[in-house]
């Protein structure tokens, strides 16, 4: 499988950038997706100099543009073996003061991107009759936040949209998993106030931080041979701060 073709969203920084490094060192080929167009050629230059990792910059809460990206990677790449839905974001805030323009944006991004992509390539995977779906949840989707109702419903959506999949798929050699990160030093912590960031590492029983690369091996392992009967399922990656 390690010359397979796998698109990974979210690419262009924080964790989708750690997969994409890892799955490129393990030898696949990779469809780099997100919106920013120069970055992602960067690192496509960087990890693929020979073409064999590409950028398709584009939007993940646009159908249209998910359908157009994934013809353009089975056009040039042929059949797709793998599928890491890694893009997200948030839009924190109390839930009493929630807007429904905050609550749908996580929504659109998080759960119909993921819904979108795994639609668009669904069809290519069923033809080869073999496939591997990761979906990037997150912990919150598990325990709720005070301040993420928001993205703790998109993610928890994953991890049921993850299991249908799983269930409807199957039968076509198809799995589907989603990965629950805990708390990972990118971006999207970054701005964390310190005291908050404190209270975290208190109940994180490995006592650090993780990194983008603790997630990008869970997700290589679940693209690899070893990993073939395992489907539905959810894989906690956090340094056991939910147990
Ligand atoms: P990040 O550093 O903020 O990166 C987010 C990535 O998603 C970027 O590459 C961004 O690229 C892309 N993206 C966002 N909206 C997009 C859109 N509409 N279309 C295309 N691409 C889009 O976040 P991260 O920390 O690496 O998080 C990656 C995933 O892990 C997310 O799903 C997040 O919810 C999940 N997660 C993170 C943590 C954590 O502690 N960091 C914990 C649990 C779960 P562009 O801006 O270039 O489009």
């Amino acid at each position: 499988m390690s010359n397979g073709t796998v698109i990974v969203t979210g690419a262009s920084r924080g964790i989708g950038e750690a997969i994409s490094r890892e799955l490129a060192a393990a030898g696949f080929r990779l469809a780099l997706v997100a919106r920013s167009a120069d970055r992602l050629a960067a690192l496509a230059a960087e990890l693929g100099p020979g073409g064999e990792v590409q950028a398709f910059p584009g939007d993940i809460s646009d159908f249209e543009d998910v359908q157009r990206i994934v013809k353009e990677v089975h056009e040039k790449f042929g059949d797709i073996y793998g599928l890491v839905n890694n893009a997200g974001m948030t839009r924190d805030g109390l839930f009493m003061r929630m807007s429904p323009e905050n609550w749908q944006a996580p929504i659109d991004i998080n759960l119909g991107g993921t819904f979108y992509f795994t639609r668009a390539v669904a069809p290519i995977m069923m033809r080869a009759r073999i496939g591997r779906i990761i979906n990037i949840s997150s912990v919150i989707g598990l325990t709720g936040n005070a301040g993420q109702a928001n993205y703790a419903a998109s993610k928890a959506g994953i991890i049921a949209l993850t299991k249908s999949v799983a269930k409807e798929l199957g039968s076509r050699g198809i799995t589907a998993n989603a990965v629950a990160p805990g708390f990972i030093a990118t971006d999207m912590t970054a701005d964390l106030p310190e005291k908050v960031q404190a209270v975290m590492l208190g109940q994180i029983p490995l006592k650090r931080f993780g990194e983008g690369k603790d997630v990008a091996g869970v997700v290589k392992f679940l693209l690899s041979q070893e990993a073939s009967y395992i489907t539905g399922q959810t894989l906690v990656v956090d340094g056991g701060m939910v147990m």
